[in-house]
Order: structure tokens, then C-alpha cells, then sequence
């Protein structure tokens, strides 16, 4: 079936990036469809839209923090208050089908955006087929029938897969990537993550509060190295006192299942000698891969990068006219956040208008507990760029909210500029860092001075007052410490 007029805009991907931009299109009067051949299907058999996001991502891991914390709280923690719990169990298969039920609403929801705003939401495999007069040429594919359709402009939003290791088959049953280790339907006695980046950090500590034995092989030295060396510091104090395990330096050498049925991770350790782990399960964290493959990317001369990516532009353009690419699938940060953006951008530029994104402002959040929320440069970044700063940093244990919470762990440290007091990064350790990430967004987005910050009326016994006194400790000095 070819359809008769060509669309404006075809959008390859209903995650984040492609179901987002595929809205703002509609809102934009812009003839829009979006192809989505999502492998995770909605309970009636439907490819279902959100992408790794909401189906396998974000919201899913989300929902398991929240549940495995307050689980946490409940046997930890509620004595401290006075309140005396005896005998709290997790119903696993209840916390799963809580989980799967936000899953559902939420993918219901776009849906629901997608008739409201007008966007054609077509189900099957995208392959690009060439050009023609009237736009690009891509064909859908689905349960063997295949439909073809033409557009003016292509976004390309495929996202990512995770990384596979070699000699490491994942099952998704004991040895899992994030999909597997997010379906449970009991507490593993032993885990092993290959990867101590944000996936494993998160998943590990959902399993590990339920009662799990963590262990964290990892192949570079440290703890964390894209944040501020004090955040890893006070990252590795606080996971290991919660009783994850790190093993550093680690190289995987090969997995082997044992008669027992556990499964044995052999791996060379720091110093080279010959290391093994047994485990019930294991989950590969080990990093995303962008989606290019069995496209049709070629078919139009779309450029990809030596590291698999699509090659783009800061406005996501590509190396083909009326081909754009956006979130995971293009350089930069794997946030989905970030994929929303450059939807945005992408779809404002296609209409006209002058839509852009500021990379300089992009927060981080790694939702363990305390979370871990960042934005702007670290402390190692203002050195190599030989830029002069200031720092200040101001402890929870100084906050009157943090000690009535029960939670005085970690800091906020705020990074300014030496001439200009302008805010270059902000960097927090705190139970509700990824809620106090906005300000300093903000902050660094309208770029505001330190000072600003320190005026700026913050409500009392707040949390994020530690943000003013971090950057009035960036200034002339804070008030409470
Ligand atoms: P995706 O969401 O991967 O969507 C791409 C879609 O394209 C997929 O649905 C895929 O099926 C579809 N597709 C691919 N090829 C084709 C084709 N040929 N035809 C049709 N459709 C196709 N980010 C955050 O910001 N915050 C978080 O808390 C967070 N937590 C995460 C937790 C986990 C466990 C994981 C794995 C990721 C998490 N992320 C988080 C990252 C976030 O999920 C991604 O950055 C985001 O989903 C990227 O959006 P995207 O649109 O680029 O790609
Ligand atoms: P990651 O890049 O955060 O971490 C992967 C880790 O695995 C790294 O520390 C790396 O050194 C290590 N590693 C790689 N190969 C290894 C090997 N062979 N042996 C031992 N260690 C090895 O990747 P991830 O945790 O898989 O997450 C993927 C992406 O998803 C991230 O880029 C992140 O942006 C996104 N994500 C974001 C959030 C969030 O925003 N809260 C949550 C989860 C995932």
C-alpha cells in the first residue's frame, strides 16, 4: 500500500525522543507519523510505544527503586522514628504488577497524545528505501505485510540497545540485561553486575534493599568517573556501608554454569591474578550501543560515526538533507531528557521557527539513595579547561530538614566562576538530589550568578537551602556552618 500524499514528517521510534517530537510536529501543524516496532509488546500483542524509557527504562526501574525504598525504610529505618514493625515481607509478584501497571497507563497515555495531537502512530519495522520527487521512501514492515509511505524530512529516534559481552549469551532469565533484572518474581540469593555505571548502581541497589547479595565487577579503577571526584568518594563510603560489593579493576574473562545450577564469573582482578564469583544471576550493565543496524541508513548516504552513531550536527541535522537524528542514537548523554529536546529542536527547525538545545545544561540524575544529581562542569573539567572557579560545599548534616528526615548523608557543592561568579556546575549527594537538580538548572541556564543564588529567598527547613548555602559558601561565606 503506498500512501498518496507524502507526509511531512515520518519519525522512526516511539521512545522518548520520537514520540515527544512526533507530538510537538501535531502541536506545530505539521503532517506527522511515527513507526514504531517495539519488541515489548502491550498485553494484547500491540508493539507498544515509550521505547526503553517507559517499557524497560526509566519508569520501570523507577517504580522498583521506589517500592525496594520504601521496603527498606519500613525494616531499616522506622525505628529510628519510634515505630515498631515486626516481620515486613515484599511480595515480589505484587511490586512487579505494580510496576507493569504504570508501564501500561503510561504507554496508554501517549496513545492518548498521539490522537490528541494528531499523529498518525503506525506499528511495524522502518526501513528506509531510498528517495523519490516527493520525500523519502520508507517501508513498514509487520506480521509480513508491508505498507510504504514517503516524507519530506526523516527523524531518525531508534535509540539504543544494551551492550553485549562476549562469551556472555544473555537469557533474560539468569543472565539479564536491564529488561531481565527488571521482571524478577523472586529476591536472587546472589548478584552479580558486570558494570558499576548508573543501570547497575540503580538495579543493584533495588535488589540489594530486597535482600540480595550485590557484587559489582568493573573494569576501570574508580567509582563513577564522569562525576565530581568527591561525588564518586562519597558514593563508594555510602554503597559499600549499604553492603555492595566492588570489585575494580576487573577484567571478564568468561562465564561458565556450575552443576549446581549457579552460574561462575571468572574475571583477572586489578593485579592480574585470576578471580572467580559465583552467583544466582547475572546482569550485564555494561553500557548502550545506538541503533542504526537494518535501517536503511545507507540507501540515502546518512553518515555514521566510527563509534556506530549517526553523525549530527548541534541542531541534529545529518549528513543528508531533510534527515535528522535525535537521543540515544546520536552523540552525547544516553538521557532520555536529552532525547526530548532534541525532538523538540528538530521539529521547531523543520517548522521554521529556531528550536536548540543547550548541552551545557543537561542535569544527570543516578537515582540511587542518596541519588547522586549533577549539571555543568566538574571540578576536574574547570581544571583541564584552565578555567579559574570557586567552590563551595555545604553538608546535609548541617540541615535541619536533613536531620528531621533521618537522612543527613552527602552535600551539595556549587562550582563559580572566579571573575563572572557565574555558576559553571553543581554537584549533589542527597535523598532528593534529582528534585533540587532543577534549581541549579535553572541557575545554570539563565546563567546566574552564585551570588544570585545566595539572595534568592529559600524556604525554611527546606532541603534544598543547602543549594544557597553551598553557593554562599562559593561566595563570601555560609550562614549555618
Ligand atoms: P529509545 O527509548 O530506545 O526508543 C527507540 C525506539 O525506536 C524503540 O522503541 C525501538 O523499538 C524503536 N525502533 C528501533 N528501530 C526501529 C525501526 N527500524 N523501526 C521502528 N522502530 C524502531 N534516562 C533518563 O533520563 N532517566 C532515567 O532515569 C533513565 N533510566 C534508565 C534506566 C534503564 C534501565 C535504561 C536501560 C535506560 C534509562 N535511561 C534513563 C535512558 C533512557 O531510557 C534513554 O536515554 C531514552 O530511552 C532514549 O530515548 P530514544 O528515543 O533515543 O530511544
Ligand atoms: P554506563 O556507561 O553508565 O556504565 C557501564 C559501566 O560498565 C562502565 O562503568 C564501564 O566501565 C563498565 N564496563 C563496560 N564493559 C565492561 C566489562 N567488560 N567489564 C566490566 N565493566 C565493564 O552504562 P549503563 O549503566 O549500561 O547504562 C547505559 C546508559 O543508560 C547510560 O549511558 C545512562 O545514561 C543511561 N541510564 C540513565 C539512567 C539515569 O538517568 N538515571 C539510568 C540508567 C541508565
Amino acid at each position: 500500500m503506498t500512501q498518496e500524499q507524502a507526509l511531512d514528517v515520518l519519525v522512526i521510534g516511539a521512545g522518548s525522543g520520537g514520540y515527544i517530537a512526533s507530538i510537538r510536529a501535531g502541536q506545530l501543524g505539521l503532517k506527522v507519523a511515527c513507526v514504531e516496532a517495539n519488541p515489548y509488546a502491550d498485553p494484547k500483542g500491540e508493539p507498544r510505544p515509550g521505547g526503553t524509557c517507559l517499557n524497560v527504562g526509566c519508569i520501570p526501574s523507577k517504580a522498583l527503586l521506589s517500592s525496594s525504598e520504601e521496603f527498606e525504610k519500613i525494616e531499616k529505618h522506622a525505628a529510628a522514628h519510634g515505630i515498631r514493625v515486626a516481620g515486613a515481607t515484599m511480595d515480589v509478584p505484587a511490586m512487579i504488577a505494580r510496576k507493569d501497571a504504570i508501564v501500561t497507563k503510561m504507554a496508554q497515555g501517549i496513545e492518548y497524545l498521539f490522537r490528541k495531537n494528531k499523529v498518525a502512530y503506525l506499528k511495524g519495522r522502518a526501513n528506509i528505501l531510498g528517495r523519490a520527487d516527493a520525500g523519502f521512501r520508507v517501508s513498514i514492515t509487520r506480521a509480513g505485510s508491508t505498507q510504504e509511505v514517503t516524507a519530506r524530512n526523516l527523524v531518525i529516534a531508534t535509540g539504543s540497545l544494551p551492550r553485549q559481552l562476549p562469551g556472555i549469551a544473555v537469557d533474560n532469565m539468569d543472565v539479564c540485561d536491564n529488561s531481565g533484572a527488571l521482571d524478577w518474581r523472586s529476591v536472587p540469593r546472589r548478584i552479580a553486575i558486570i558494570g558499576a555505571g548508573v543501570i547497575g548502581l540503580e538495579l543493584g541497589s533495588v535488589w540489594r534493599r530486597l535482600g540480595s547479595q550485590v557484587t559489582v565487577v568493573e573494569a576501570l579503577p574508580q567509582l563513577l568517573p564522569m562525576c565530581d571526584a568527591d561525588v564518586g568518594r562519597e558514593m563508594l563510603k555510602l554503597l559499600t556501608a549499604q553492603g555492595m560489593d566492588f570489585r575494580f579493576g576487573a577484567r571478564v574473562m568468561a562465564l561458565e554454569r556450575a552443576g549446581d545450577g549457579a552460574l561462575k564469573l571468572s574475571y583477572a582482578d586489578a593485579g592480574g591474578a585470576s578471580q572467580s564469583l559465583a552467583c544466582d544471576k547475572l546482569v550485564v550493565a555494561a553500557g548502550r550501543v545506538p541503533t542504526t543496524a537494518g535501517l536503511g541508513l545507507d540507501t540515502v548516504g546518512v553518515r555514521i560515526t566510527e563509534r556506530g552513531f549517526v553523525d549530527v550536527d548541534e541542531h541534529c541535522r545529518t549528513s543528508v538533507e531533510g534527515v535528522y537524528a535525535i537521543g540515544d542514537v546520536v552523540r552525547g548523554p544516553m538521557l532520555a531528557h536529552k532525547a526530548e529536546d532534541e525532538g523538540v529542536m528538530v521539529m521547531e527547525r523543520i517548522a521554521g521557527q529556531a528550536g536548540h538545545v543547550n548541552y551545557d545544561a543537561i542535569p544527570s540524575i543516578i537515582y540511587t539513595s542518596p541519588e547522586i544529581a549533577w549539571v555543568g562542569r566538574t571540578e576536574q573539567a574547570l581544571k583541564d579547561a584552565g578555567i579559574e572557579y570557586r567552590a563551595g560545599k555545604f553538608p546535609f548534616t548541617a540541615n535541619g530538614r536533613a536531620l528531621g528526615n533521618g537522612d543527613t548523608s552527602g552535600f551539595v557543592k556549587v562550582l563559580a566562576d572566579k571573575k563572572t561568579d557565574a555558576v559553571l556546575g553543581v554537584h549533589i549527594v542527597s535523598t532528593y538530589a534529582s528534585e533540587m537538580i532543577g534549581e541549579a538548572t535553572m541557575a545554570i541556564e539563565f546563567r546566574a550568578a552564585a551570588e544570585d543564588i545566595g539572595r534568592i529567598s529559600h524556604a525554611h527547613p527546606t532541603l534544598y537551602e543547602a543549594m544557597r548555602e553551598a553557593s554562599l559558601a562559593a561566595g563570601t561565606g555560609a550562614l549555618n556552618l
